[in-house]
């Protein structure tokens, strides 16, 4: 079901600019509106985009409230990065969320741990992978990229660099999680199956005024994972991908299935190849549910965005949704999905 969600925001500017361009030219298999103007300068081509479309943002589920704060941030001219990773600490900090941040579901033995990472219009990524004790992540990942010659710091390391840069030690592991945690070994009974009703990772991309994409992936994993366990999500290429000529893309679910196919990557390799947001993610997916019939049993969402504007979205069972803020309007969208012989 589509839900519309409004939010006030600040007005838009509608000037113009002309990016270079491998994107020119794409068009949406379903939709045939041209990413932008195309023109040959000397041989050389280039899409003049309506910078009216811009800010936009984009995010994993109907995280209404963390995809509004992204479009706040942008609208008061915060780059891309800083929108998104104020935008995803919404869920990080939302104890009711069990799949992201504080409040999130732990290992098999207990352990909350989290994973995330960011990318910035330069190019330049960070991450943190199975960190316990610090609740926003995301902006731990930022500190990777900007404060140290490394891209990813894991475990105890990670931690130790965190209260360094100042974050706080915090108990992830809430009362309601506990619980459900030792319901959970009542039954002892671990499938490492993501149901699909049963996965929040908050995957964001954004485009600020200026016209350059960022992104931000994080999350608590698979619950009841095994110790030491890392998805998808905190690794660059898989859980997110950016490149700021062409888009970028962020993944959900069944993360070991997305980190074989480096999803995030192959989807803006193909949008790079002419592709629009949308017939990417459904290659993407088709690669994944082509390989066998496992599929059946996870979940795995795509949403990508190209430096047109254009949003897509795919997914391997009903039920995945995605936000989008544009136009000061946060809009819940159900994505396209593979399975067409589930029931509804
Ligand atoms: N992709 C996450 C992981 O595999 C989980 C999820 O999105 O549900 O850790």
């Amino acid at each position: 079901m589509k839900r519309r969600n409004f939010i006030k925001n600040a007005s838009l500017t509608g000037v113009g600019i002309t990016v270079g361009t491998a994107i020119m030219g794409c068009k949406d298999k379903n939709n045939t509106e041209e990413m932008g103007t195309t023109k040959e300068t000397k041989g050389e081509k280039s899409t003049s985009i309506d910078m009216a479309k811009y800010p936009i943002a984009i995010c994993t589920w109907g995280f209404v409230k963390a995809n509004a704060k992204a479009g706040e941030e942008l609208s008061k001219d915060k780059s891309a990065l800083d929108s998104v990773i104020s935008g995803v600490a919404i869920e990080e900090e939302n104890l009711k969320n069990t799949t992201v941040g504080k409040g999130g579901t732990p290992d098999r033995e207990g352990n909350v741990t989290l994973d995330a990472c960011v990318m910035n219009p330069e190019g330049d990524c960070g991450a943190v992978l199975c960190v316990e004790n610090i609740t926003n992540v995301a902006a731990l990942a930022k500190k990777v990229m900007e404060e140290t010659p490394h891209v990813m710091l894991a475990g105890q390391g990670a931690e130790d660099f965190a209260y360094s840069q100042g974050f706080k030690k915090e108990n992830l592991l809430t009362e309601s999680s506990k619980k459900a945690w030792e319901e959970w070994k009542k039954e002892s009974k671990y499938k490492p199956i993501i149901n699909i009703e049963n996965h929040d990772t908050i995957g964001m991309l954004a485009i600020d005024k200026k016209g350059d994409i960022a992104g931000a992936c994080t999350t608590s994993g698979l619950g009841y994972k095994m110790r030491g366990r890392v998805g998808d999500s905190p690794i660059i290429g898989s859980g997110l991908f950016i490149d700021n000529k062409i888009g970028g893309a962020v993944a959900t679910g069944m993360g070991e299935e997305v980190v074989k196919t480096v999803g995030s990557f192959l989807i803006v390799e193909l949008m790079r190849n002419g592709m629009s947001p949308q017939a990417a993610c459904e290659e993407a997916i088709s690669r994944i549910v082509t390989k066998s019939d496992r599929y059946k049993n996870f979940q795995i969402a795509y949403i990508a965005m190209n430096k047109a504007g254009e949003v897509g979205s795919y997914c391997i069972h009903k039920g995945f949704t995605y936000m989008k803020y544009q136009n000061e309007a946060n809009e819940n969208i159900a994505s396209g999905y593979y399975n067409k012989e589930e029931k509804s």
